[in-house]
């Protein structure tokens, strides 16, 4: 068997490297190699998104006329992966990647002008309000209530597990507009200032150290209703829309690669029984395993984006990658906490991590907070179980 990439694909990844390192300023780029929290620093993120947007590619899948470079998916897929290779902070994942697309696809040309600019330029910090207690599988029971009074809504209600919140400026929620209906036909999408009276950001305390994950409480909140994006009863299909894309990106190859490199790189380091872990065979059979399952991962992704006819509805092919990619990071950090042995349960307290040392090399920085973070990868976008599910309906037809 022959794998190939496109030589023209290959030509803009060589542009791409070189783009990445002329314009990724040094000290994001070591700042984010050794962060001791999972998620992005969030100044540098931000300032990360400016500098991409002063060169017109800080949202480059979005279609031209709104900005974006008009990418193909195989060329995101190739931006990503160089990003990630290079210690760069991620995209503004929430507003790049799942209000953007909903904006432009269904949003109106005012909510467009109003947004688009912001979420390019890296203004704010987006938050995901659609999970709530007792609705997360069961997404289209969400209870939180808006009710249009003149030409306001009212919102009351919760969310939960809303990551990023406390570090956010604004959110993008699904809400019920009406109960009279059955329950999908009820529901909304609204833009919400997360500093209107009324909102409460709480953060939930994780197993990892992190408070990253939140609870938003909105009592009586009064949201201007020109912030309701599309048709009021319309926010399912916007909403099935956006999960859909999530969960064919949540396969996130390109971070699983990066994690691959550093755990040669903490096996290389490590010394066990007087050589390097590198050299162990039950090690190098491990990671062989994982980077075979990687390979065939990237494969089977690049086969989805390129659209080739597999024979199988897209939505299978979606909930077999978010399976099988979630796993793959969940085993990648797993063998990195083997490898590190007792270094991996130092905690480093933000902000930044002591200066590396032989005894605690800065490949061991915030493995062990990534490594706990990443059993939620199976649970996010849509559970395994619930994938399952879904690829068992379409199997059997159910
Ligand atoms: C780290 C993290 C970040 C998150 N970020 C966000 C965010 O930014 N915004 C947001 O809106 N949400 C977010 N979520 C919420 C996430 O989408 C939900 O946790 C997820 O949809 C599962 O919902 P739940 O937690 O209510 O669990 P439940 O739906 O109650 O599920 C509990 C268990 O039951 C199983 N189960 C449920 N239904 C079925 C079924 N029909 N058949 C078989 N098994 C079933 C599930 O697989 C799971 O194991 C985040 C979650 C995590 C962990």
């Amino acid at each position: 068997m022959q794998l190939q990439h496109d030589p023209d694909l290959e030509r803009f990844r060589g542009e791409i490297r070189q783009f990445i390192a002329e314009v990724l300023p040094r000290e994001i780029q070591a700042r984010h190699r050794t962060k001791v929290r999972n998620n992005a620093i969030v100044e540098d993120q931000l300032e990360w998104m400016r500098i991409l947007h002063s060169h017109g590619r800080s949202a480059p899948h979005w279609p031209v006329e709104f900005g974006g470079c008009g990418w193909s998916p195989q060329q995101l897929f190739v931006f990503n992966e160089e990003l990630y290779a290079a210690d760069a902070p991620e995209f503004d994942w929430a507003g790049t990647h799942m209000l953007g697309p909903v904006l432009y696809t269904f949003g109106s040309k005012a909510l467009q002008d109003r947004f688009l600019p912001a979420i390019r330029e890296g203004r704010y910090n987006w938050a995901q309000g659609f999970s709530e207690p007792g609705s997360g599988s069961d997404l289209a029971s969400l209870r939180t209530y808006a009710e249009l009074r003149g030409d306001v809504y009212v919102v009351n209600g919760q969310k939960i597990w809303t990551s990023g919140a406390s570090e956010a400026e604004w959110g993008f929620f699904l809400v019920r507009t009406d109960r009279s209906v059955k329950p999908q036909r009820g529901i909304s999408f609204l833009i919400i200032k997360l500093d209107t009276p009324g909102v409460t950001v709480r953060e939930i305390p994780q197993i990892n150290g992190e408070g990253h994950v939140c609870e938003i409480f909105l009592e009586n909140v009064e949201v201007p209703a020109d912030q309701l994006i599309g048709e009021p009863g319309m926010g399912w299909t916007y909403a099935k829309f956006l999960l859909e894309h999530e969960r064919t990106a949540s396969s996130f190859i390109y971070w699983s690669k990066r994690e691959l490199d550093r755990l040669l790189e903490i096996a290389r380091g490590e010394i066990v029984e007087g050589a390097p872990l590198a050299e162990d065979p039950r090690f190098q059979a491990r990671f062989a395993k994982l980077k075979a399952d990687l390979l065939a991962l990237e494969w089977s992704v690049l086969r989805v984006l390129a659209k080739e006819e597999t024979g199988y509805p897209e939505a299978a092919a979606a909930s077999v990658l978010k399976i099988r990619g979630s796993e793959l990071q969940q085993e990648i950090t797993t063998l990195q906490l083997d490898a590190l042995g007792p270094k991996a349960l130092r905690y480093f307290p933000p902000p930044h991590p002591p200066a590396p040392s032989a005894v605690w090399p800065d490949y061991a920085a915030s493995r062990a907070t990534v490594a706990l973070i990443t059993r939620a990868a199976t649970i996010y976008g849509g559970t395994k179980q619930v994938q399952k599910n879904i690829l068992a309906k379409l199997a059997y037809d159910l």
